[in-house]
């Protein structure tokens, strides 16, 4: 049994030296618990906070632990009379081969459920983030304009394609030519501006002509300073997450831009709202599940996911995550089903 705990807290960017890969024995289950063996572990940027020891809405990872994460797992042996043998469940084992659970909290998936990895990405944590923060915060009106940075990621893209679904006019921000390019050909973005490009802030304002009324808040850092000064009179901001600041280890240099940004705020009355998706939405999660599930029946949702290959592989996976190097939804296959 591989699993791989966190060796010590990173200061900035994660290194590989901040996990270790350990063997233990094979856990053995006792009545009412059930084995698990994991088949995807699912690896978001919400790690990087729990590799940190500030204060946040969850508890850190303590040192020695293993690595938190939603996983798909298979029943590997039962002894509780809900769950049999070779059944798929959603869970949260973490980075790790096996796990023992006693049911709770376990979302049942079926004996062959068809993609049974989307339950971590289109159809699940990341979807749902998408679907509520676009839908409840942003509250988007057909024609209003949309600007979505990661937008090739698994909350990005599920923002931009439900914005084109209520008829929504949707600017893409991401990292290089390729996945500016999918964006628009596959996902069906009206443009996407590529944040590497010297000129970003001139590309985002032209495309942005009738100025922007919702920004989904993925990055924070330069994109919301280009942002800023197109948002119109009424716009929305779904704080969702700010990446591009989850390594730094202090504010960034230059004047403080504080009151310019309150002043926007105001004078713009300008709605931003942060939120956590099962602190706020988890009595909502149907309602999602049933749009979404139709959306792809239909056709009308791409997905992609970015499969990593070995548990091994965790860690430099995820911190290739913090910096662009995942190409859609970042899953690793711990095992074979
Ligand atoms: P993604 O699959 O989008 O992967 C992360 C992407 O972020 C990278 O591929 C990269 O895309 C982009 N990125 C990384 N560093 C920077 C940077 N410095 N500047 C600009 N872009 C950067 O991840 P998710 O879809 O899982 O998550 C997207 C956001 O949503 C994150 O901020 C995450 O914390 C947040 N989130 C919040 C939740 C909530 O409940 N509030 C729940 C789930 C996610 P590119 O190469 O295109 O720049």
């Amino acid at each position: 049994n591989r699993r791989i705990v966190l060796a010590s807290r990173p200061v900035g960017a994660p290194t590989t030296d901040n996990f270790r890969l350990e063997q233990t024995a094979m856990p053995t289950i006792a009545a009412g618990e059930i084995l698990l063996r994991s088949v995807y572990l699912s690896l978001d940027p919400y790690m990087r906070g729990r590799m940190s020891d500030a204060k946040s809405y969850a508890d850190p990872v303590a040192i020695g632990e293993v690595m938190v994460g939603g996983t798909v797992c298979q029943v590997e042996q039962s002894n509780h009379a809900d769950f049999v043998q070779g059944e798929w469940v959603l869970s949260y084992s973490g980075w790790q081969d096996y796990a023992v659970s006693n049911g709770s909290g376990l979302i049942k998936l079926g004996m062959q459920p068809t993609h049974p990895s989307y339950a971590l990405g289109v159809m699940g944590m990341p979807g749902f983030t998408a679907y509520m923060g676009l839908l409840d915060i942003g509250q988007p009106k057909p024609s209003d304009t949309i600007v979505v940075a990661a937008a090739t990621g698994a909350v990005g893209s599920m923002v931009g394609q439900i914005g084109k679904i209520k008829g929504c006019r949707v600017i893409g921000v991401a990292g290089g030519e390729e996945k500016c390019r999918y964006a628009k050909d596959v996902l069906g973005f009206d443009d996407c501006i590529d944040h590497k490009a010297d000129d970003f802030e001139a590309q985002l304002a032209s495309v942005c002509d009738k100025g922007i009324d919702i920004y989904y808040e993925n990055v924070g850092g330069k994109v919301f300073d280009a942002v800023l000064p197109l948002l119109n009179t009424g716009a929305r901001i779904p704080l969702c997450g700010l990446i591009s600041q989850y390594n730094a280890t202090e504010l960034p240099q230059g004047p403080d831009r504080l009151s310019m940004l309150m002043g926007t705020l105001l004078v713009k009355r300008i709605k931003m709202q942060g939120f956590i998706i099962f602190d706020d939405y988890a009595d909502r999660y149907d309602e999602f599940a049933t749009d979404m599930s139709q959306w792809l029946a239909e056709g009308k949702i791409h997905y992609r996911e970015d499969l990593v290959q070995g548990l091994e592989n965790a860690p430099q996976a995820f911190i290739g995550l913090l910096d662009g190097k995942n190409f859609g939804k970042l899953v690793i296959q711990t095992n074979q089903a």
